[in-house]
């Protein structure tokens, strides 16, 4: 049973950002539908690797992986007969909810290759690179939290620096191509991405003055309910920190994260097993005392993909939000590929990286570039 987040507005909800199309529109800005199954394919050897490597794995299953999935990219991109390309795409798609077909883009194409992984029998092969990442990056939370509690709070500077850990956390990607080169397993340091590698402002979506009034000006919210991203620096350094500083306004954080593993994003029972315990052991005044009486908790989402569609959620998780007042969906896929213009009747922040050249372009920005689109609720 999947059900509408609460303060989604349904009306004309289309989870889909982008427009994938081969004419060249005013949506498209000239990435066709070509380019974006170009950026599937380009990625498959990653997933063919991992899959590879995965214990128990013959190399026989991982190649057939890789084999049917390019099958389903060539059907795409043939231009075949529309119900030839649904055929194709939904049936690599192991147990996809009933959603209406509204042609392939980006949350079809990432549900059929986690389909053609499943139906080879890899269902977590990131598992071992995320467990690790986690570790990694809990031996650094410490020295993270004590340099945002050096910043001042009252000129937006203590927020600035949260986000600007989300953007350094969501940066450390194996699940994105570019990122896996350039930051993947140990490549660069959390500290000095934050200090350095984020681009200037004007980011190319840049909300954060918005963000910032409604920081220092408004009241505290009551709830929010926080959708995540990657394992390791993401959850670990930028996330949580994040969480924390809504926790030290009064606000009660419930981390949505996914109810089964896809790529290297964290799932709801990695959260409840690797990392809740370790921050409860941290004994940080903030998240120790939040986790023990329930301000800060773990609820699986319901989804299986590195996207979201936000009608088909867990009871869980819609049951949570009924209440909520803010609404986070971090990282390229929840934030950017998908809902990026989705509408809600409460506060929304959308937050993550840059980590496609394709993604670049569409937001007239750069690879790298960050975007920050806070909504306030429309007044009633
Ligand atoms: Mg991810």
């Amino acid at each position: 049973m999947t059900r509408a987040f609460p303060s989604l507005v349904v009306d004309d909800y289309d989870p889909s950002t982008f427009a994938w199309d081969d004419e060249r529109t005013e949506r498209n800005r000239g990435i066709t539908k070509t380019q974006w199954l170009s950026l599937f394919e380009r990625s498959t050897a990653e997933f063919e690797r991992r899959a590879r490597e995965d214990e128990g794995s013959d190399g026989v299953r991982a190649s057939a992986f890789a084999s049917s999935f390019a099958t389903v990219i060539a059907i795409a991109r043939e231009d075949a007969r529309e119900d030839e390309v649904r055929k194709a795409v939904r049936g690599a798609a192991h147990g996809a909810y009933d959603a209406p077909w509204r042609g392939v883009n980006c949350l079809e194409m990432c549900r059929a290759r986690d389909g053609a992984l499943r139906a080879r029998g890899f269902y977590d092969c990131f598992s071992k690179v995320k467990r690790e990442e986690n570790r990694a990056a809990l031996t650094k939370l410490r020295d993270v939290l004590a340099s945002i509690d050096l910043a001042e709070d009252a000129n937006g500077e203590r927020l600035m620096s949260v986000i600007r850990g989300c953007f350094a956390g969501n940066i450390f990607d194996l699940g994105a191509a570019a990122s896996a080169a350039l930051f993947g397993e140990g490549g660069c340091d959390f500290a000095s991405t934050k200090e350095k590698g984020i681009k200037a402002r004007p980011w190319c979506v840049d909300d954060f003055d918005a963000l910032k009034a409604r920081w220092l000006c408004g009241a505290p919210h009551k709830k929010a309910i926080m959708f995540v991203d990657n394992s390791g620096a993401d959850i670990v350094l930028g996330m949580i920190p994040l969480a924390r500083e809504l926790l030290r306004r009064g606000t009660h954080v419930v981390i949505a994260a996914n109810s089964v593993p896809s790529i290297n994003d964290i799932t709801a029972i990695e959260l409840e097993e690797q990392i809740i315990p370790a921050l409860v052991d941290l004994g940080d005044v903030i998240l120790s005392p939040a986790i023990a009486d329930g301000r800060l908790r773990v609820v699986a989402s319901g989804s299986d993909m590195p996207v979201i569609d936000l009608r088909y959620l867990s009871d869980e998780i819609v049951d949570e939000a009924q209440d909520a007042d803010l609404v986070i969906l971090e990282g390229m896929g929840r934030g950017i590929e998908t809902n990026l213009y989705a509408k809600f009747s409460i506060d929304s922040l959308k937050i993550a990286m840059v980590k496609h050249q394709e993604v670049a372009t569409l937001l007239g920005g750069e690879l790298y570039d960050c975007v920050v689109k806070f909504d306030c609720a429309p007044e009633r």
